[in-house]
Order: structure tokens, then sequence, then C-alpha cells
């Protein structure tokens, strides 16, 4: 509960006015440890495709493959054509028959019915923050673009669940950075530059709001975005590309941009927010 420190650090960026707001997904807009979360959804992954892929192997090979997407400094390709490339070199066709030159393109829409399908019971992993919705529709009311700043190794389908169980839709934001559209992962600064110049807005006027230090907020305030700590599940304390980041709950950041809006609260006597942003002007 530190409202003073991060009125002074926001609503300008370093650069001036903010102009858009970067959210991460996992642990800020939704409750979801990915650490639990990624071995769960590997296991099932991997019996999905069970008959194609032999399902310890795909796995190693599958995280190889992330890695190297994760530590890849060349923005020539997407992040889902390395990935590919990566886990298709990696994996024996004598022993997967799956990654077969003539069974990839069979391969890829089992992937795909595995998002459509199974992936969604994945949800009692997650839990819904309250305050996520209104949020992201306080940000967009506010005229600032709305990024979903979620780490680009998951496909689309995977991320748009995702963001669905977080009570939200693609809709809502102007980008959302996935694994089809993007060249750079974090904790890359390149990622953030990468966003600030897809939206077209200034490092310098962009807010940074995420729960990993490491991931987040280190490499955001490294290009010059201003940052925000989202309180709940705070992961990396003591890195120190992050020391003294201004950091709150959802709910503070929420009342912050309502307030910082040049006019009074309007939600002074509000207890709860609509679902829409009329109130907001
Ligand atoms: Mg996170």
């Amino acid at each position: 509960m530190r409202p003073a420190g991060t009125e002074t650090a926001i609503p300008s960026g370093p650069g001036g006015p903010v102009e858009a707001v970067l959210f991460d997904l996992d642990g800020t807009l939704l409750e979801l440890d990915m650490d639990r979360f990624l071995p769960v959804y590997l296991r099932r992954l991997a019996a999905w495709v069970a008959d194609l892929f032999d399902p310890e192997d795909f796995v190693r090979q599958l995280i190889r493959a992330t890695t190297a997407v994760m530590e890849n400094r060349d923005r020539s390709r997407t992040n889902a054509a390395l990935l590919y490339e990566t886990l298709w070199a990696g994996l024996d066709p004598a022993r997967h028959p799956g990654a077969r030159p003539d069974r990839r393109e069979q391969a890829l829409v089992r992937f795909e019915r595995f998002y459509r399908e199974e992936f969604p019971k994945l949800q009692f992993m997650a839990r819904r923050r309250p305050e996520a919705a209104a949020l992201v529709e306080a940000a967009r009311a506010r005229g600032w673009k709305v990024v979903l700043a979620t780490n680009p190794i998951f496909p689309m389908a995977a991320i748009a669940e995702r963001l669905r169980w977080a009570g939200l839709d693609v809709g809502q934001f102007d980008l959302v950075t996935v694994l089809e559209n993007m060249h750079s992962c974090k904790p890359q600064p390149d990622y953030y530059l990468e966003v600030a110049d897809r939206i077209g807005v200034e490092p310098g006027r962009c807010l940074m709001v995420g729960n990993d230090l490491r991931q987040d907020i280190a490499p955001a305030r490294a290009v010059g975005m201003a940052v925000y700590v989202a309180e709940g599940l705070v992961l990396h304390e003591g890195e120190p590309g992050a020391v003294d980041a201004p950091r709150g709950t959802l709910g503070q950041l929420l009342q912050w941009i309502v307030k910082s809006d040049g006019n009074r609260n309007t939600f002074a006597n509000r207890p709860t927010l609509p679902g829409n942003n009329a109130p907001l002007e």
C-alpha cells in the first residue's frame, strides 16, 4: 500500500505523458503460477500427441526449442518459425512418426486441436483477478494503447484462452504478443523495443505492468519505460534492475489511472466498477 511512490513515477513516463500500457498476463492480469502450470500443460500436450511423438523426448525437445526462441537475438524470423525449425531438427523421425516431413502438417493440426479442446480444461489452475477487466477498460478509456505483453512463447490460441480465463478478450488490445507475430522474447530489452515499435509509441511513453522483476520490470526499465510492479505473485525479488520500482495492487493502479484523468475521481463513491467505459467519461 504505497500509492505515494507511484504517483510521482506515473502518469508521466520518462519521456513524457503515458500513451500506452503494457500488461503482462500470468501473475499480473491472471492469477496463474507458470512454474506450477508448465509441467501440467506439457504432460497433457505430450499425451495428446503420444501416437505421433515419443512423449518424454517430445517434451525435452519442445523445451529445448522454446529455450532457443527465448535466447534468439536474430529478429529476421518470427518466434514461431524458429520454434518449429528447432523442434523438427531435434526430433528423430525414426522415433517420432509425427516428425516425418510428410506428417508434419498432420502434427500441426493436432497441436491446434489440443489448444481448442484440451487446453481449456487447464483453467482450474488459474483464478480471475477481479480488477483485471476494469483496468484494461480504464486504460482504453484514457485513450492509451493497450498491449498484452505476455512472453510470446505460446501460440495465439493458448494466449487467447488464458485471456478468457482472465475475463478478457484479444479484441480489447491493440497488440497481443504471441509466438506467431513476434521476433523476440522477454527478458530481452529487444522485446520491449519491438512492442513499442509495433504500436508506434516511444518507449519513454510506455508503462509496463508486470509481476516478474527480471522478465517484466528490469528490461522494460532498461529501454526507458515507466514500470509498475503488480503485487500478489512477485517473482525474482532483489533483481538489481528493478530496485525501488513503484509497486502496488491492480486496484491501486486502477484508481490511479482513473484519478490521473485530470478531473476529479469519478469513482470516489463507487464501491465497484461498472463493466463498461461509459462512467469514465
Ligand atoms: Mg508474469
